[in-house]
């Protein structure tokens, strides 16, 4: 596995070699041609000094003769004398056709072969520069100067300056730049050990942190004490996401325990009743009581085992909703006709007041399955002469279904609890109705897969009303 320290290290030192490569590069190159425009200036100056000298003074190369001094001559001052010879090695004149014809002071004609295509530029009146080394091997660039008079090339003037001295500051500015360039990599390498050090060090010790939290201990929290603040944004983060974890493990964990709980007392009864039964003989009637006391256990155990399915259900990321376009009114008629015969059991009255409302998006059996659980608490929870009504409302936001009693109702305080899961009213407990505090939260969990919500308003001894409300079906809702 690569490290994120070795990364910033190569990083930093590829950077750098890159940036030192093209500054050598540039600065070589650029330092080069500068010198080369300096050693080709002076020749060509001093060249032309002479060169006009000889187009001011016509006679000048008759009168001179080979060993002419310049400067003697064109009034120059023994100090730009030594100048003049510092710049060229030599200074001859030839004729057109290669004839040596001048040779200007400290001159030594030597036996260097020019090109013969240079002559020939210099003849066709082109100024031409070339690099030749001398017989002694050092490097010499050559000035063929051509000098007309009447647009005619009289004289080639030939220059020639030696580039040890240019060759010796290139080689030095070379070491140089490759001494500086080693410098700057050993800087880097050393600077980018301590910088991926000091970046990497908080994340080491947060690394440490989170290791050190086990499951067990869903309180303990990221500690750092670092001065960044994209540091103090991850621990903050990490932290917030350890909050969240932790309500929904404690959520969780509370679920299992009031599962279990509630699976417990229907099982402690249940074996309570076997053992009662099995400890002496019975008679065939005393068995069967026995047997219809446990079948009732049996039923609440399944309907609790039923109900926790459901929610199961509605734990994952994709509710088990099928939405499609639904008529409600046929369905709530539905619910009334199959809902009657346990009304009129209980003596209480079941209606239905409906108005025609649009289609709303809906998966049949999932409501069907909400607005049995809101009747079911209203049929068990209003006593024997009530009135249990079912109103089918059109609103402007979408269709509203409104579940009416008028049984005992509920206390304020329990109102915002009501769709906890396992929550149940005292009164409810002590009434033994045999419910499970699941009920609610299924229908809310419904109401908010079909995109809508349930709400409730109750008021003690008058009545409780439940309203679970969907949304108008957006043009951009399709069915799943
Ligand atoms: P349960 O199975 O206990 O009915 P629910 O989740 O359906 O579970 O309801 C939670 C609690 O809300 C019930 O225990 C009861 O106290 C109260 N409740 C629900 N519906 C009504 C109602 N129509 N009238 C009075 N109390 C109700």
């Amino acid at each position: 596995m690569k490290s994120f320290q070795s990364l910033i290290r190569q990083s930093a030192l590829s950077l750098m070699a890159t940036l030192c490569l093209v500054f050598s590069v540039l600065m070589y190159l650029g330092s080069d041609a500068l010198l080369r425009r300096f050693v080709d200036g002076r020749l060509l100056g001093l060249a032309g000094t002479l060169a006009k000298i000889i187009e001011q003074h016509p006679d000048f190369l008759e009168r001179s003769g080979k060993d002419f001094v310049l400067a003697a001559e064109a009034g120059q001052t023994e100090n730009t004398q030594h100048e003049l010879q510092e710049v060229a090695h030599s200074l001859l004149v030839f004729s057109p056709d290669g004839r040596l014809v001048w040779k200007g002071p400290e001159t030594v004609t030597h036996h260097t072969v020019y090109d013969h295509s240079v002559f020939e530029r210099a003849r066709g009146g082109n100024t031409v520069y070339e690099t030749l080394e001398a017989a002694d091997g050092t490097p010499t660039r050559h000035l063929f100067l051509p000098i007309s008079r009447q647009g005619q090339v009289q004289y080639i003037l030939h220059a020639d300056a030696s580039l040890l001295l240019y060759q010796k500051t290139l080689k030095a500015l070379l070491l140089l730049l490759s001494a500086g360039a080693a410098t700057i990599l050993f800087v880097a390498w050393v600077g980018s050990a301590r910088l991926a050090r000091k970046v990497l060090t908080p994340i080491e010790v947060l690394s440490t942190n989170a290791e050190t939290m086990c499951g067990a201990n869903l309180r303990k929290r990221l500690t750092l004490d670092s001065p960044y603040q994209e540091f103090r944004r991850l621990t903050q983060s990490f932290n917030s996401v350890m909050d969240r974890f932790q309500r929904s493990a404690e959520g969780q964990r509370r679920f299992v325990d009031h599962a279990a709980h509630e699976m417990q007392t229907p099982l402690t009864v249940l074996q309570g009743n076997l053992e009662v039964t099995l400890r002496k003989d019975r008679t065939s009637e005393e068995y069967r009581e026995a047997l219809i006391s446990n079948l009732a256990q049996v039923e609440r155990l399944i309907t609790l085992a039923r109900s926790l399915l459901t929610l199961a259900k509605f734990t994952g990321d994709k509710p088990p909703v099928h939405l499609a376009p639904l008529a409600l009114e046929p369905l709530l008629h539905e619910l009334v006709d199959e809902l009657t015969i346990l009304a009129n059991d209980r003596r209480i009255t079941l209606s239905l007041k409906s108005e025609s409302t649009p289609l709303v998006l809906g998966d049949a059996q999932w409501l069907k399955q909400a607005l049995i659980n809101l009747l079911d608490n209203a049929l068990r929870y209003t006593p024997s002469g009530g009135a249990v009504t079912i109103c089918l409302q059109t609103r402007e936001e979408g269709t509203d279904v409104v579940v009416e009693d008028t049984g005992h109702g509920i206390e304020a305080e329990h109102l915002p609890h009501l769709f906890e899961r396992f929550y149940r009213t005292d009164w409810a407990r002590s009434k033994e109705s045999g419910g499970t505090g699941l009920g609610l939260p299924i229908v809310k969990e419904i109401a908010e897969a079909h995109g809508g919500s349930i709400s409730v308003t109750s008021q003690v001894n008058v009545g409780s009303v439940f309203t679970l409300h969907l949304p108008m079906p957006s043009p951009h809702m399709t069915p799943a």
